[in-house]
């Protein structure tokens, strides 16, 4: 069991920013990743918890340990009348898992097809897309204190998923090392199409009634053709969360912006952040080697070269635009990890 010291980072962040660890270890084994916890802590370094590197942003060398846990395997594991429970390790891919439930006909997860990243890291901002988030299936999860080493349990419930938020955003943020995901999956198919891309990717192709499979074919085909591929343009994905306003607040900014992009949500409304980028001036524009993506102005990216400033400036740029043109705050969605 060692670390590998003065560890490269830049082909394991998406975005591709160029950064080191001082120390680095990918441990296969719950076991293994206990004992890399006691040398952690016995050293007093600080840790970080590396999945797939596709939701956060290295603003430098990490000073420390970086610990990005390569534990496997998949299972169902039980089932009543209308589910089946399934677990996963933290490590496995979570695109690969979500193709591997649909093979074996557990239904639930087609809409969240092709998002990068591992699954002990998707309840972290409970991860979404096409009106589908795993707080949807989430059971329950197993995941390992930082400090002591002791595994505990956490419900549904207890890890308080919002829009994409968690208990591990929050107050239990960097404490966990979450090791296994519980999902409840479903035994008949109830496909979910209510996002304009779907229904009309399906409708180009004819389907009337989608299966599962046919649904997350659409989403694959959708997000290929709209989202740079991090191997060739990187990216953290959407780089702002949609913000949620008050109604009030949507109803001043309809008088100035009647063809604002805002979907209700009980007393409040969504406003679609790409929409108030673009808006802005923003889509597609870039200061030195990070912009705003043609396709998708939520969307950052790295035209080459780009260092944590450089990215970090761009984002501050967007938000001053943003807040300036509508009074409404944006908040990132990746996090920032490097030297303090
Ligand atoms: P990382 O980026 O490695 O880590 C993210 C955070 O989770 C860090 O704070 C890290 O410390 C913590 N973490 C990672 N693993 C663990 C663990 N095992 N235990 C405890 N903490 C951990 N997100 C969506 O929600 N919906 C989308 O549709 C979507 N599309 C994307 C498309 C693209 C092209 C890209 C690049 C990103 C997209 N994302 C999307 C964002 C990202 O893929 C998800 O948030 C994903 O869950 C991040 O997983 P990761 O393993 O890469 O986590
Ligand atoms: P889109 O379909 O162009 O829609 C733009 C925004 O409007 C989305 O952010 C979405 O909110 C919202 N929206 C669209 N239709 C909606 C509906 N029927 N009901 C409620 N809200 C609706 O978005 P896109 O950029 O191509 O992304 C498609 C999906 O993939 C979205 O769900 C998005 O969240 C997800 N995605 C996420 C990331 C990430 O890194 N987090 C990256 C790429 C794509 P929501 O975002 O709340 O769904």
């Amino acid at each position: 069991m060692r670390f590998i010291e003065n560890q490269p980072l830049d082909r394991l962040n998406t975005f591709g920013i160029t950064a080191r660890a001082r120390f680095y270890a990918a441990p296969e084994s719950e076991v293994e990743l206990a004992r890399f916890l006691r040398s952690v802590t016995a050293r007093n370094l600080p840790l970080m918890v590396l999945g797939g590197g596709s939701n956060l942003i290295f603003s430098g060398d990490f000073p420390g340990v970086v610990l990005q846990p390569a534990l496997t395997g998949v299972a169902c594991i039980g089932e009543s009348a209308d589910h089946y429970l399934v677990e996963a390790a933290g490590g496995e891919k979570w695109h690969d898992f979500v193709q591997y439930t649909l093979a074996c006909h557990w239904y639930g997860l087609e809409n969240l097809s092709l998002i990068p990243g591992t699954v002990g890291a998707s309840p972290i901002q409970n991860i979404g897309a096409y009106g589908v988030e795993i707080a949807d299936h989430l059971h329950s999860l197993t995941a390992m204190e930082i400090a002591s080493g002791e595994v505990r349990e956490f419900s549904r419930e207890e890890c308080r998923l919002g829009y994409r938020e968690s208990v591990f955003k929050q107050e239990l943020r960097g404490r966990y090392i979450i090791t296994r995901v519980r999902f409840l999956l479903l035994k008949a198919a109830a496909v979910r199409t209510g996002y304009g891309d779907i229904r009309q990717e399906l409708a180009d192709h004819g389907i009337v009634q989608p299966t599962p499979r046919q649904v997350a074919d659409a989403v694959i085909a959708i997000r290929t053709r709209k989202l740079p591929l991090p191997s060739v343009l990187g990216n953290a994905g959407s780089f702002f969360k949609n913000p949620v306003v008050a109604a009030g607040k949507l109803e001043s900014l309809r008088q100035h912006f009647p063809e604002i992009v805002a979907y209700p949500q009980g007393e409040q409304a969504k406003l679609a952040a790409g929409w108030l980028i673009e808006k802005a001036g923003w889509k597609g524009r870039r200061i030195g080697p990070v912009g705003s993506y043609n396709k998708q102005a939520l969307v950052l990216v790295n035209h080459g070269g780009a260092t944590g400033a450089d990215v970090m400036q761009v984002a501050h740029a967007i938000q001053q635009a943003v807040l300036q043109m509508f009074g409404v705050q944006l908040e990132m969605e990746p996090q920032v990890y490097g030297p303090d």
